[in-house]
């Protein structure tokens, strides 16, 4: 799965370079943006998952920046308030917005809040173009194959045999699943294809290729080794 980009639209620097650098260490690429102009700019840049909003700002203050994008994207917004705001923070949510907190905050709370909000996007997107399976990641849309990020070529036929294993990992496939998915029903060649395809694309796979498990007598699995080293 990519890194979750979040915008971070704050104007107190000492807040905002701790908040920066905890987004971080949980794995997130972090944008700061320290007024409301430079945080629309950033946006319309594109590739943010989610902004992190402060309500007072120079230029433009955060609810009308949350106007402004809830023009046209409802990316996931979750703003940060002073106490003083909180009475405003109703008319925030029935504008779009996602989730608040308020300051003074444990960042503890809001690295939970962003994590549920960026769960629940992963969750609720439609067909992923993206598979991560233990060190194996696939890229559909690039048509790419990795190994613990190292590059593997693999041929029309081996990736979508990749593919097929790295939708429904720990499934076991048949032979003739595979082969219907990947072949075509109307296949009419030998019946150990799947086996010469998997076989050639295990010796793809080095030290993992144990990871592709035969089922005997019925077909393959990706499951992950949890006896083996
Ligand atoms: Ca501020």
């Amino acid at each position: 799965m990519e890194k979750a980009t979040i915008l971070l639209v704050e104007d107190e620097e000492s807040l905002a370079s701790f908040v920066k650098t905890e987004l971080e260490l949980e794995g997130y690429q972090v944008i700061w943006v320290q007024d409301g102009r430079a945080a629309l700019e950033a946006f319309n840049h594109g590739s943010i998952t989610l902004i992190l909003l402060d309500w007072m700002l120079p230029v433009y203050d955060g609810l009308t920046v949350l106007r402004r994008i809830r023009q046209s994207s409802d990316i996931p917004i979750i703003m940060i308030t002073a106490r003083s705001q909180t009475s405003d923070i109703s008319m925030a949510l029935d504008q779009g917005l996602d989730d608040y907190i308020t300051k003074p905050f444990e960042i503890e709370e809001l690295l939970a809040r962003v994590r549920v909000i960026i769960r629940r996007l992963n969750q609720s997107k439609p067909a992923s173009h993206d598979y991560q399976f233990g060190p194996f990641h696939l890229d559909l849309l690039k048509h790419q194959f990795a190994v613990n990020d190292q590059a593997v070529h693999l041929t029309p036929k081996e990736f979508a045999l990749m593919l097929a294993l790295m939708e429904q990992p720990g499934t076991v496939l048949t032979r003739d699943d595979l082969l219907n998915q990947i072949w075509g029903y109307d296949f009419d060649g030998q019946t150990n294809t799947v086996d010469v395809y998997i076989r050639a694309l295990r010796n793809k796979l080095g030290d993992y290729r144990n990871l592709i498990k035969t089922v005997r007598g019925i077909g393959y699995q990706l499951e992950a080794n949890h006896n083996e080293a």
